[in-house]
Protein backbone atom coordinates (compact mmCIF):
# COMPACT_ATOMS: atom_id res chain seq x y z
CA UNK A 1 0.00 0.00 0.00
CA UNK A 2 1.29 3.56 -0.67
CA UNK A 3 -0.57 6.18 1.37
CA UNK A 4 1.58 8.90 -0.28
CA UNK A 5 -1.04 11.56 -1.31
CA UNK A 6 -0.95 11.70 -5.41
CA UNK A 7 -4.54 13.56 -6.05
CA UNK A 8 -4.56 15.94 -8.50
CA UNK A 9 -1.38 15.14 -10.38
CA UNK A 10 -3.09 13.48 -13.24
CA UNK A 11 -6.64 15.13 -13.08
CA UNK A 12 -8.55 14.85 -16.54
CA UNK A 13 -5.73 12.53 -18.11
CA UNK A 14 -6.35 9.44 -19.99
CA UNK A 15 -4.03 6.80 -19.09
CA UNK A 16 -3.16 3.40 -20.71
CA UNK A 17 -1.55 0.97 -18.88
CA UNK A 18 -0.73 -2.71 -20.46
CA UNK A 19 -0.37 -5.68 -17.85
CA UNK A 20 -2.40 -3.61 -15.88
CA UNK A 21 -3.54 -7.12 -13.91
CA UNK A 22 -0.77 -9.31 -12.27
CA UNK A 23 0.73 -12.42 -11.53
CA UNK A 24 -1.07 -13.45 -8.05
CA UNK A 25 0.63 -13.36 -5.63
CA UNK A 26 0.96 -11.43 -1.79
CA UNK A 27 1.94 -8.05 -3.10
CA UNK A 28 1.59 -5.61 -5.54
CA UNK A 29 2.82 -5.93 -9.32
CA UNK A 30 4.58 -3.16 -11.13
CA UNK A 31 1.61 -2.89 -13.15
CA UNK A 32 -1.28 -2.84 -10.98
CA UNK A 33 0.00 -0.14 -8.73
CA UNK A 34 0.84 1.69 -11.45
CA UNK A 35 -2.72 1.59 -12.76
CA UNK A 36 -3.95 2.46 -9.43
CA UNK A 37 -1.68 5.29 -8.48
CA UNK A 38 -2.73 6.79 -12.29
CA UNK A 39 -6.12 6.51 -10.93
CA UNK A 40 -5.38 7.97 -7.51
CA UNK A 41 -3.87 11.08 -8.96
CA UNK A 42 -7.30 11.81 -10.83
CA UNK A 43 -6.59 9.91 -14.20
CA UNK A 44 -8.86 7.64 -16.55
CA UNK A 45 -6.82 4.25 -16.81
CA UNK A 46 -7.81 1.90 -19.04
CA UNK A 47 -5.91 -0.94 -17.73
CA UNK A 48 -5.15 -3.97 -20.38
CA UNK A 49 -4.11 -7.59 -19.66
CA UNK A 50 -4.54 -10.67 -21.43
CA UNK A 51 -6.41 -12.21 -19.03
CA UNK A 52 -10.04 -10.13 -18.71
CA UNK A 53 -10.21 -11.50 -15.12
CA UNK A 54 -6.99 -10.19 -14.01
CA UNK A 55 -7.73 -6.32 -15.58
CA UNK A 56 -11.48 -6.59 -14.17
CA UNK A 57 -9.20 -7.12 -10.26
CA UNK A 58 -7.59 -4.07 -11.04
CA UNK A 59 -10.88 -2.21 -12.20
CA UNK A 60 -12.63 -3.41 -9.12
CA UNK A 61 -10.07 -1.93 -7.21
CA UNK A 62 -9.73 1.65 -8.95
CA UNK A 63 -13.85 1.95 -8.82
CA UNK A 64 -13.57 0.72 -4.38
CA UNK A 65 -11.20 3.62 -4.19
CA UNK A 66 -13.76 6.34 -5.96
CA UNK A 67 -11.34 6.22 -9.34
CA UNK A 68 -12.40 5.73 -12.63
CA UNK A 69 -11.06 2.61 -15.22
CA UNK A 70 -12.08 0.47 -17.64
CA UNK A 71 -11.27 -3.36 -18.19
CA UNK A 72 -9.89 -4.42 -21.60
CA UNK A 73 -8.49 -8.34 -22.72
CA UNK A 74 -6.17 -7.71 -25.31
CA UNK A 75 -2.62 -9.45 -26.30
CA UNK A 76 -0.50 -6.50 -26.67
CA UNK A 77 2.21 -8.97 -29.33
CA UNK A 78 -1.26 -9.32 -31.15
CA UNK A 79 -1.22 -6.30 -34.05
CA UNK A 80 -4.98 -6.12 -34.43
CA UNK A 81 -5.36 -6.40 -30.48
CA UNK A 82 -2.60 -3.70 -30.01
CA UNK A 83 -4.28 -1.30 -32.47
CA UNK A 84 -7.99 -1.72 -30.90
CA UNK A 85 -6.17 -0.27 -27.45
CA UNK A 86 -5.72 2.97 -29.27
CA UNK A 87 -9.25 2.65 -30.77
CA UNK A 88 -10.80 2.01 -27.54
CA UNK A 89 -9.40 4.10 -25.76
CA UNK A 90 -10.54 6.71 -28.01
CA UNK A 91 -13.33 5.84 -28.33
CA UNK A 92 -14.23 5.68 -24.66
CA UNK A 93 -12.30 8.68 -23.21
CA UNK A 94 -11.60 10.76 -26.18
CA UNK A 95 -7.89 11.09 -26.17
CA UNK A 96 -4.89 9.49 -25.00
CA UNK A 97 -2.43 11.71 -22.31
CA UNK A 98 -0.03 8.61 -21.04
CA UNK A 99 0.92 5.24 -22.09
CA UNK A 100 2.69 2.90 -19.84
CA UNK A 101 3.61 -0.19 -21.54
CA UNK A 102 4.40 -2.55 -18.78
CA UNK A 103 3.91 -6.12 -20.22
CA UNK A 104 7.46 -7.83 -19.93
CA UNK A 105 8.09 -11.65 -19.62
CA UNK A 106 10.73 -13.99 -19.09
CA UNK A 107 11.13 -17.55 -18.06
CA UNK A 108 11.07 -21.13 -19.44
CA UNK A 109 13.51 -21.45 -22.34
CA UNK A 110 15.82 -17.94 -21.65
CA UNK A 111 19.24 -18.55 -20.60
CA UNK A 112 23.07 -17.93 -21.74
CA UNK A 113 23.99 -17.67 -25.50
CA UNK A 114 24.23 -21.65 -25.58
CA UNK A 115 21.05 -22.36 -23.46
CA UNK A 116 18.49 -20.47 -25.38
CA UNK A 117 16.22 -21.94 -27.29
CA UNK A 118 14.62 -20.08 -30.38
CA UNK A 119 11.14 -20.47 -29.39
CA UNK A 120 11.53 -18.46 -26.26
CA UNK A 121 14.33 -15.81 -28.20
CA UNK A 122 11.29 -15.04 -30.36
CA UNK A 123 8.44 -15.30 -27.69
CA UNK A 124 10.20 -12.86 -25.61
CA UNK A 125 11.35 -10.62 -28.20
CA UNK A 126 8.06 -10.24 -29.27
CA UNK A 127 6.59 -9.50 -26.37
CA UNK A 128 9.08 -7.17 -24.32
CA UNK A 129 10.09 -4.99 -27.51
CA UNK A 130 7.93 -6.02 -30.44
CA UNK A 131 4.17 -5.56 -28.74
CA UNK A 132 5.45 -2.12 -26.95
CA UNK A 133 6.09 -0.69 -30.19
CA UNK A 134 3.15 -2.22 -31.45
CA UNK A 135 1.42 -0.23 -28.97
CA UNK A 136 3.16 2.92 -29.20
CA UNK A 137 2.74 3.33 -33.10
CA UNK A 138 -0.86 2.85 -33.00
CA UNK A 139 -1.23 5.41 -29.52
CA UNK A 140 1.38 8.19 -30.86
CA UNK A 141 -0.82 9.83 -33.61
CA UNK A 142 -3.55 10.32 -30.73
CA UNK A 143 -1.07 11.63 -28.38
CA UNK A 144 0.14 13.71 -30.79
CA UNK A 145 -2.99 16.14 -30.50
CA UNK A 146 -2.66 16.44 -27.41
CA UNK A 147 0.54 15.85 -26.33
CA UNK A 148 1.65 12.78 -24.02
CA UNK A 149 3.79 10.80 -22.35
CA UNK A 150 4.88 7.10 -22.74
CA UNK A 151 7.00 5.29 -20.08
CA UNK A 152 8.11 1.77 -20.94
CA UNK A 153 9.03 -0.79 -18.04
CA UNK A 154 12.39 -2.16 -18.90
CA UNK A 155 14.77 -3.55 -16.20
CA UNK A 156 18.27 -3.31 -14.65
CA UNK A 157 18.81 -6.42 -16.77
CA UNK A 158 18.89 -4.10 -19.67
CA UNK A 159 22.34 -3.18 -18.32
CA UNK A 160 23.61 -6.37 -16.80
CA UNK A 161 23.17 -9.73 -16.32
CA UNK A 162 24.48 -12.95 -18.09
CA UNK A 163 21.85 -15.62 -18.10
CA UNK A 164 18.91 -14.68 -19.60
CA UNK A 165 20.31 -12.93 -22.96
CA UNK A 166 16.76 -12.78 -24.68
CA UNK A 167 15.02 -10.98 -21.59
CA UNK A 168 18.47 -8.76 -21.38
CA UNK A 169 18.47 -8.03 -24.91
CA UNK A 170 14.67 -7.12 -25.36
CA UNK A 171 14.45 -4.45 -22.71
CA UNK A 172 17.96 -3.13 -24.17
CA UNK A 173 16.36 -3.35 -27.60
CA UNK A 174 13.35 -0.76 -25.42
CA UNK A 175 15.94 1.38 -23.97
CA UNK A 176 17.00 2.35 -27.62
CA UNK A 177 13.29 2.49 -28.63
CA UNK A 178 12.47 4.69 -25.63
CA UNK A 179 15.49 7.08 -27.08
CA UNK A 180 14.23 6.85 -30.67
CA UNK A 181 10.85 7.61 -29.79
CA UNK A 182 12.10 10.40 -27.52
CA UNK A 183 13.44 12.12 -30.46
CA UNK A 184 10.73 11.58 -32.91
CA UNK A 185 8.33 12.80 -30.98
CA UNK A 186 9.81 15.60 -29.21
CA UNK A 187 8.78 18.30 -31.54
CA UNK A 188 5.03 16.46 -31.13
CA UNK A 189 4.72 16.72 -27.46
CA UNK A 190 5.21 13.35 -26.91
CA UNK A 191 7.83 12.55 -23.88
CA UNK A 192 9.21 8.97 -23.66
CA UNK A 193 11.19 7.65 -20.70
CA UNK A 194 11.69 4.35 -19.03
CA UNK A 195 11.71 2.87 -16.00
CA UNK A 196 14.78 0.20 -15.24
CA UNK A 197 13.15 -1.58 -11.95
CA UNK A 198 15.96 -3.19 -9.77
CA UNK A 199 15.39 -6.46 -7.38
CA UNK A 200 11.35 -5.94 -6.64
CA UNK A 201 9.08 -7.61 -4.38
CA UNK A 202 6.69 -8.60 -6.75
CA UNK A 203 4.76 -11.42 -7.43
CA UNK A 204 6.02 -11.88 -10.83
CA UNK A 205 9.66 -11.71 -9.23
CA UNK A 206 9.14 -13.57 -6.00
CA UNK A 207 6.53 -16.57 -6.62
CA UNK A 208 7.71 -16.75 -10.50
CA UNK A 209 11.51 -17.58 -9.44
CA UNK A 210 11.16 -18.84 -6.30
CA UNK A 211 9.07 -21.95 -7.95
CA UNK A 212 11.41 -21.71 -10.94
CA UNK A 213 14.80 -22.46 -8.90
CA UNK A 214 12.72 -24.49 -6.04
CA UNK A 215 13.18 -22.52 -3.07
CA UNK A 216 10.94 -20.27 -0.60
CA UNK A 217 10.04 -16.69 -1.16
CA UNK A 218 11.97 -15.98 1.91
CA UNK A 219 15.09 -17.51 0.94
CA UNK A 220 14.51 -15.64 -2.08
CA UNK A 221 13.60 -12.41 -0.88
CA UNK A 222 16.40 -12.65 1.52
CA UNK A 223 18.94 -13.23 -1.19
CA UNK A 224 17.92 -10.57 -3.66
CA UNK A 225 17.45 -8.06 -0.43
CA UNK A 226 21.58 -8.59 -0.30
CA UNK A 227 22.41 -7.98 -3.26
CA UNK A 228 20.68 -4.01 -3.07
CA UNK A 229 22.97 -1.36 -1.59
CA UNK A 230 19.74 -0.11 0.39
CA UNK A 231 19.47 -3.56 1.86
CA UNK A 232 16.01 -4.34 0.49
CA UNK A 233 14.02 -4.56 -2.38
CA UNK A 234 11.99 -1.93 -4.13
CA UNK A 235 8.42 -2.63 -4.29
CA UNK A 236 5.46 -2.32 -6.90
CA UNK A 237 4.98 1.03 -5.67
CA UNK A 238 8.44 2.41 -6.01
CA UNK A 239 7.88 1.91 -9.69
CA UNK A 240 4.73 3.88 -9.95
CA UNK A 241 5.72 6.75 -8.18
CA UNK A 242 8.42 7.17 -10.40
CA UNK A 243 5.60 6.13 -13.63
CA UNK A 244 3.89 8.73 -12.44
CA UNK A 245 6.38 11.31 -11.93
CA UNK A 246 7.77 10.95 -15.81
CA UNK A 247 3.59 10.99 -16.75
CA UNK A 248 2.55 14.47 -15.05
CA UNK A 249 3.55 17.76 -15.86
CA UNK A 250 6.35 17.80 -13.41
CA UNK A 251 8.35 15.73 -16.19
CA UNK A 252 7.43 18.52 -18.68
CA UNK A 253 11.21 18.85 -19.97
CA UNK A 254 12.13 15.39 -19.38
CA UNK A 255 12.45 13.06 -22.31
CA UNK A 256 14.91 10.01 -23.55
CA UNK A 257 15.67 9.05 -20.02
CA UNK A 258 16.57 5.37 -18.74
CA UNK A 259 15.54 5.80 -15.20
CA UNK A 260 16.55 2.74 -12.65
CA UNK A 261 14.46 2.32 -9.66
CA UNK A 262 16.73 0.16 -7.21
CA UNK A 263 18.10 1.52 -4.24
CA UNK A 264 21.09 1.75 -6.09
CA UNK A 265 22.51 -1.06 -7.48
CA UNK A 266 22.91 0.51 -11.07
CA UNK A 267 25.37 2.71 -9.50
CA UNK A 268 27.34 0.00 -8.33
CA UNK A 269 30.19 -0.86 -10.97
CA UNK A 270 32.47 -4.40 -10.10
P1 LIG B 1 3.02 -9.17 -13.62
O1 LIG B 1 3.48 -10.45 -14.22
O2 LIG B 1 2.48 -9.21 -12.21
O3 LIG B 1 1.90 -8.48 -14.50
C1 LIG B 1 2.01 -8.40 -15.86
C2 LIG B 1 0.68 -8.68 -16.50
O4 LIG B 1 0.91 -8.72 -17.90
C3 LIG B 1 0.06 -10.03 -16.11
O5 LIG B 1 -1.19 -9.82 -15.47
C4 LIG B 1 -0.10 -10.76 -17.45
O6 LIG B 1 -1.34 -11.43 -17.57
C5 LIG B 1 0.00 -9.63 -18.45
N1 LIG B 1 0.49 -10.05 -19.76
C6 LIG B 1 1.48 -10.94 -20.04
N2 LIG B 1 1.63 -11.06 -21.37
C7 LIG B 1 0.72 -10.23 -21.94
C8 LIG B 1 0.37 -9.92 -23.28
N3 LIG B 1 1.01 -10.49 -24.31
N4 LIG B 1 -0.61 -9.01 -23.52
C9 LIG B 1 -1.26 -8.44 -22.48
N5 LIG B 1 -0.99 -8.71 -21.19
C10 LIG B 1 -0.01 -9.59 -20.92
O7 LIG B 1 4.26 -8.21 -13.69
P2 LIG B 1 4.47 -6.70 -13.09
O8 LIG B 1 4.86 -6.78 -11.67
O9 LIG B 1 3.31 -5.86 -13.49
O10 LIG B 1 5.81 -6.19 -13.83
C11 LIG B 1 5.94 -6.31 -15.15
C12 LIG B 1 7.08 -5.51 -15.74
O11 LIG B 1 8.10 -5.14 -14.81
C13 LIG B 1 7.74 -6.33 -16.83
O12 LIG B 1 7.96 -5.55 -17.96
C14 LIG B 1 9.04 -6.77 -16.17
O13 LIG B 1 10.00 -7.09 -17.11
C15 LIG B 1 9.36 -5.52 -15.37
N6 LIG B 1 10.35 -5.73 -14.31
C16 LIG B 1 10.04 -6.40 -13.16
C17 LIG B 1 11.00 -6.58 -12.15
C18 LIG B 1 10.70 -7.29 -10.87
O14 LIG B 1 11.62 -7.54 -10.07
N7 LIG B 1 9.47 -7.62 -10.61
C19 LIG B 1 12.29 -6.08 -12.33
C20 LIG B 1 12.59 -5.42 -13.51
C21 LIG B 1 11.60 -5.24 -14.48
Amino acid sequence: MSDIDVSGRLTGKVAIVTGAGQTPGPTVGNGKAMALLFARAGASVVCVDRSLERADATVATIREEGGDGLALAADVSDPDEAAGIARTALETFGRINVLANNVGIGGAGDGPAKHLTEEAFDRILSVNFKAAWLVIRACLPIMEKTGGSIINISSLASLAGAQMLAYETSKAAMNRMTQSVALSGARHGVRCNAILPGLMDTPMAIVGISERRGISPDDLRAERAARVPMGHMGTGWDTAHAALFLASEEARFITGVLLPVDGGQAARVG
